[in-house]
This record gives structure tokens, C-alpha cells and sequence, in this order.
């Protein structure tokens, strides 16, 4: 694990030192007009100004091919993004030997900026890699103090920094020298130490989330065969009690009648509840789910028409308002059309009698806002973060009603998920809730 590359969210990183080039071509432009205009130092400002410039024109041209290769994701996307990683440090590297030259060679004392690229690379590449990362900045520190001691290339002295030019003095030049080297190599050692470790956690933490996930799946195909045989045989309990409740095998006293009625009830309750316990964990299985472009308006209407008898039985006022922008989106029409005829039927269940339950949707340009009211019992501030949870049912709403499975809510979640949309409540106990779904469209 030693060498361990950190593939995983390499890209990711990437991005972060494109982003952190952009500071830096910002900042080289800032420190030379700074020096030249604050200190008054010469400087060779359009050379650096020039190297600013071409740090921008890589930078942009890494950034184009990493949206390119990400959007193509080819199989040896974590290979293609090391070597993207390597070849843009070596190049900061180059082009940070080149601005230290052009503006005082090892007078510089930016020259320790050099130690940022030895953690960026012990961030972003294996440890050998960072080693020959920082080999290479040596060799590059050695040939520009070499080139200009022997005065191959010109010294740029920085007149008013330092009292006189040092990059010809011995003592000088070996005590940064050592100073320099040594920090770089101690700089990776720890910072690839660190990395190191948090990489080979962050596996077992991947390792235990994939385990965990499949031992989800077991249970969820568990769950799935069992409630699957008892909703068959609940069918068939309901298929003897209809007739015996319906007198087609005789008449029954009151009695009697009573007790085949409240079975039949019980057994339709256990029936949905069942029903449910399918539906989240089918969806919870499967993969993809079938999408296909559908009108919003008709769905979202059909779900008005599915709670409107039972809005009329409490004398509830039931509306509902739809921008005119608002019509065909992508995705699982049943599976809106349920969510959304949950919501509504739950605004209905647990608004009292004589309430008020609304619908709005609107148009958010590549997204729709859905959004639920009522003026029912509420949710409480505890409650909140539990009532998407599979089963949890707020002390209220059994309160108000003792059937329920605390399944819908759920379902409805993983629904709006699966579309990479967003579902949430704002809700005060006593005065009402809204349900908002954010649907891409
Ligand atoms: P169920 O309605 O069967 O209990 P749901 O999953 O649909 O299950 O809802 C979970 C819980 O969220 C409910 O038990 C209730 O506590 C709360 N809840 C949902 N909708 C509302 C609403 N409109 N007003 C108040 N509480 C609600």
C-alpha cells in the first residue's frame, strides 16, 4: 500500500490545482507589480508577465481536455488523469524555475514556493512519483544556480533586495542549496506520510461501504421474497372473506358479520402495508428506472383527481395552481404521479377537518419546484429530520391517525432521488407543513 496512487477522486483534485493555478497566475501578476510599484525593485516584468500568461494558456488547455476526458470517461481514465497530474507539477515546476530566475535566481526568497508543488504532489501522486517530483525540482534548483554561477545565463540581480549579488558567492549558494533540497525532500516525506495513510483509510472506508451495500442488497432481496409470499397469501385470505362478508355462502348473524368485516379491514390494512414494503424495496433494487418524456400538468392532475373524494368527505378546500411554463419533463411518470398523489394524500390525512391543502408548481427554468401545503397538524422540529426515514411515524400524526406504515415518505425520497431531485419540508406543529420536491426536468 506504500505506493498506493490515490485514484479515487483524483480527478477531483485535479480540478482543486487548476483552480489554485488561477490564484497563482493572479498572484505572480500581483507580487511583480507590487515589487515594481510598492518597492521599487526592477524586475523583468513582461518576461514574467509573459510566464504569467503562458501558466494561464496551459492552465486553460488542461482544464478543457480534463472536462473532455471526463465527459468520455475511457476505461483508463485513472491512468490518463496520473499522467495529467504528473506532467501539470513538472510544468508548475518549470515554470516556477523560470520566474525565480527571471526575478533573482537563488537570491529570490521565493524560492521556497517550490515546497507548495512537493505537498501538491505528495497530495496527488503515489509517494515514488513525489520523490522524483521533488528530484526533479533539485535537479532544476542545481541547473539554474549552476548556469548562472558560471554566468551561462544571465544573473537578474534584484537591485534594492539584497546589498550586493550572492549567486556567486560559495557560502551562500550551499547554505540555501542545503536548506533548499533538504526541506523539499523533508516536505515530501511528511506530507506523503499523511496522504498515505488517509489514502489507505479511505479504502478500507470504501471497502466497508461496498460490503455494507451488498449486504443491503441481501437483505433487500430477503425483504422482497418475504413480503412478496405474504401479500400472496393475504390475497387469498381476502379471496375467502369477501364472499363469506358478502352472504354468498350464507347469511351471517351481526356478529359474525362484524368479526369478517374487521378481518377484512385488518387484512386490507396488512395488504398496503405490504404493498408498500414492495414498492420501496423494488426500487431500492432495481438499477435504472424506465424514463420517458411525460406532461407534468396531466400527472400532477391525475394526483388532484386520486385525493379529491377524500378532501370532500373532511370539507377540506383543495386547490391547486400550475405555471402555464409547466409541461412535459423526463422521468418515471408512475412513480411521480404516485409520489406526488402521496404527499397530497397525506396533506389530506393529516389536515383535520374543514383544512386547506395546495398544490403550486413552478417553473425554475431546467428544474420544476413542486410544492405541497397544508394547514394540518404539523411536524415537529425533532421530528423533521426522522419522517423520511423507512417506518418512522411522528407521535402526532398516530395520535391523529393510528394506521400508517411510514413507508410513503420514503418511497417518495427515493423516487425524487433516483430523478437527482431534492425533497424537503418546512413545517410548524399546529399550523401546517409544505413538502417541496425539486425536480430536474
Ligand atoms: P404514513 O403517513 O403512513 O405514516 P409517511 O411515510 O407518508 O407514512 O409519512 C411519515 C410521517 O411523516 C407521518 O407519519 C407523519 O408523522 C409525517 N407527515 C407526513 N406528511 C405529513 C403532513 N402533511 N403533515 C404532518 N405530518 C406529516
Amino acid at each position: 500500500m506504500e505506493n498506493l496512487a490515490p485514484q479515487e477522486g483524483l480527478i477531483e483534485r485535479i480540478y482543486w490545482l487548476i483552480r489554485l493555478r488561477w490564484i497563482a497566475v493572479a498572484g505572480v501578476i500581483f507580487t511583480v507589480l507590487s515589487i515594481e510599484k510598492i518597492a521599487n525593485i526592477p524586475l523583468r516584468s513582461l518576461t514574467l508577465y509573459t510566464i504569467a500568461f503562458i501558466l494561464g494558456v496551459y492552465n486553460l488547455i488542461f482544464f478543457l481536455y480534463l472536462n473532455r476526458i471526463k465527459r468520455n470517461s475511457p476505461p483508463d481514465l485513472p491512468t490518463i488523469a496520473n499522467r495529467v497530474a504528473n506532467i501539470q507539477i513538472s510544468l508548475d515546476l518549470l515554470s516556477l524555475t523560470a520566474l525565480i530566475h527571471f526575478s533573482g535566481g537563488i537570491e529570490n526568497p521565493f524560492i521556497f514556493y517550490f515546497i507548495f508543488h512537493m505537498i501538491i504532489a505528495s497530495i496527488l501522486l503515489s509517494r515514488r512519483a513525489s520523490y522524483l517530483q521533488a528530484t526533479f525540482a533539485t535537479a532544476l534548483f542545481i541547473l539554474m544556480v549552476s548556469l548562472e554561477y558560471f554566468n551561462f545565463l544571465e544573473h537578474h540581480y534584484l537591485n534594492g533586495f539584497v546589498a550586493y549579488s550572492l549567486h556567486a558567492n560559495k557560502i551562500y549558494i550551499l547554505g540555501i542549496s542545503v536548506a533548499f533540497i533538504s526541506t523539499l525532500y523533508l516536505a515530501v516525506y511528511m506530507a506523503t506520510s499523511i496522504s498515505v495513510k488517509l489514502r489507505q483509510k479511505e479504502k478500507i472506508l470504501q471497502e466497508a461501504n461496498l460490503l455494507l451495500e451488498e449486504k443491503d442488497r441481501i437483505k433487500s432481496n430477503y425483504v422482497l421474497r418475504v413480503s412478496h409470499d405474504i401479500k400472496e397469501h393475504l390475497s387469498a385470505i381476502q379471496g375467502c372473506l369477501d364472499p363469506v362478508l358478502q352472504g354468498l355462502t350464507g347469511e351471517l348473524n351481526p356478529g359474525q358479520k362484524d368479526l369478517v368485516r374487521r378481518s377484512s379491514e385488518r387484512t386490507g390494512k396488512l395488504m398496503s402495508f405490504v404493498r408498500a414494503l414492495l414498492e420501496i424495496t423494488r426500487i431500492k433494487l432495481s438499477k435504472e428506472m424506465e424514463t420517458g418524456p411525460f406532461s407534468l400538468r396531466k400527472t400532477a392532475e391525475n394526483a388532484v383527481n386520486f385525493v379529491e373524494a377524500r378532501a370532500k368527505d373532511k370539507d377540506m378546500r383543495l386547490s391547486y395552481n400550475i405555471d402555464p411554463a409547466v409541461d412535459v419533463i423526463t422521468g418515471a411518470q408512475i412513480y411521480i404521479e404516485e409520489t406526488i398523489a402521496n404527499l397530497l394524500a397525506n396533506s389530506v390525512k393529516y389536515t383535520p377537518k374543514g383544512g386547506r391543502v395546495d398544490m403550486k408548481i413552478k417553473d425554475k427554468g431546467d428544474s420544476v419546484l413542486i410544492q405541497i401545503s397544508d394547514t394540518g397538524i404539523g411536524i415537529s422540529k425533532d421530528d423533521i429530520p426522522r419522517i423520511f426515514d423507512e417506518f418512522y411515524r411522528a407521535k402526532n400524526a398516530k395520535a391523529l391517525e393510528r394506521d400508517g406504515t411510514g413507508l410513503g415518505l420514503s418511497i417518495a425520497k427515493e423516487v425524487i432521488e433516483r430523478h437527482k431531485g431534492k425533497i424537503w419540508v418546512e413545517s410548524e406543529e399546529g399550523k401546517g407543513s409544505t413538502f417541496n420536491i425539486v425536480l430536474p426536468k
